[in-house]
């Protein structure tokens, strides 16, 4: 049976008539950016976040760089990251020539582990970059905690995790000082083509974001500052404000196909409880903590007491020891898996110039050769999400 890692065509036609008339009524106004469709957008994404401003930008990448910028980080500065992530997390900040000190990973979220952001902390340190990584909050209270202790900035990653929540029930990207999303199609809410959106509850970063967003400028070809154009497309907001009433619903779609697949690989022998770190002869695979099935309410595989932060699964990672063996037969099987991510930053060629210490990040490089991410999209049949766990059963029988 084929399952694709992700078809967005299902969506699509779900939402074809409005989607199709959203983007000619943009044709239609020759007004392609920014504009009254990205004024409308911001509004309702700032309310559906519970967040004072929101600025729709050119990508997830650049809300992140824009962040940074707005907060004047630059040469000399050095920027709290975690090693594993999506590149664009210490890709910004290497562009503004700041340095990316890198954190080994939470052993049960992949998040950033907040433990040892404080050993990393020194003079130079103006800021750091939790990811909730796979659409899962990061340890918010302790990472704040050391924020606040050391008087550093917080750029909250939110790209894979819009709609997430943290245990105490605030949205991911409300929390530090700027939150960063992204709108590539493979997100939960994505766009046509390329687009994100950045956070805050601080006046005045938000008009100084504002203001970079359009290189500096105001009133019009007066610059007080440098800035970029990451400005978005009036047919991004368009497109996105016909999705954004559906995201809640696509993600409790994601978290109930998340449910299912704990559910049969339980049945199947090949894990054991969600969230154990460690391999044993009955644990063949690894299930994400975030559905930790509740001994007390059977069938509530996700948000436990024990873990309560809402989970949006963008991604649905399993770790498995015999990762790249496994992945092959699932290719045989016509079931399509990904990597997020098989190199670790401390492992990439272009951070070679930070003479990483390759011992200090055993967690993202276990991670890195373990971890595998499942089909996901709420489209998913019963019958497909069967069939993956039936192909994995193979694999290990
Ligand atoms: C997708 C993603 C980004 C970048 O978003 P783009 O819109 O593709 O620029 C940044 N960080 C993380 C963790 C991501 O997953």
């Amino acid at each position: 049976m084929k399952v694709p890692l992700l078809d967005l065509k299902p969506q699509y036609h779900a939402l074809k008539q409005e989607l199709d008339a959203a983007i000619l009524k943009v044709a239609e106004s020759q007004y392609f950016i920014l504009g009254p469709e990205v004024d409308a957008f911001e509004k309702e994404m700032a309310a559906y976040i519970g967040v004072k401003h929101a600025l729709g930008i050119s990508s997830g990448t650049d809300a992140l760089l824009l962040a940074l910028m707005a907060l004047d980080i630059g040469p000399g500065d050095e920027v709290i990251v975690p090693t594993y992530s999506f590149f664009a997390t210490a890709g910004v900040v290497t562009r503004l020539h700041a340095t990316p000190v890198l954190v080994d990973s939470d052993p049960v979220t992949y998040n950033i582990d907040p433990k040892q952001i404080e050993s990393k902390i020194t003079k130079k340190t103006k800021a750091m970059m939790p990811v909730h990584l796979y659409g899962q909050s990061a340890g918010m209270d302790e990472i704040m905690n050391v924020a606040r202790a050391h008087g550093l900035h917080v750029v909250e990653d939110g790209c894979q995790a819009i709609g997430a929540q943290y245990k105490d029930g605030r949205q991911v990207g409300t929390i530090g000082d700027i939150g960063g999303f992204s709108f590539f199609p493979s997100k939960n809410l994505g766009g046509y083509g390329d687009g994100g959106l950045a956070t805050t509850n601080d006046d005045a970063l938000f008009e100084k974001m504002k203001f970079m967003r359009v290189h500096g400028m105001n009133p019009k070809y007066y610059h007080k500052m440098v800035g970029g154009n990451f400005r978005l497309d009036a047919i991004q907001a368009a497109v996105l404000r016909v999705k954004l009433p559906h995201l809640n619903t696509w993600s409790a779609g994601r978290r109930k196909n998340a449910e299912l697949y704990a559910k049969l690989f339980i049945e199947a022998g090949l894990a054991e409880s969600p969230g154990k770190t460690d391999y044993d002869a009955s644990n063949r695979v690894l299930l994400p903590r975030a559905i930790y099935a509740s001994s007390t309410t059977p069938h509530t595989y996700y948000r436990s007491p024990a873990f309560p932060n809402v989970h949006i699964f963008n991604q649905f990672i399993i770790r498995v020891k015999e990762r790249d063996a496994l992945r092959d037969f699932f290719a045989k099987k016509e079931v399509a898996t990904e990597i997020y991510y098989p190199v670790p930053f401390h492992r990439q060629e272009c951070f070679q110039y930070l003479k990483p210490d390759m011992s200090a990040y055993p967690v993202a490089d276990a991670a890195s050769t373990q971890s595998i991410a499942l089909p996901i999209f709420p489209e998913l049949s019963e019958e497909q999400i069967r069939w993956v766990v039936q192909s994995a059963a193979e694999f290990f029988a």
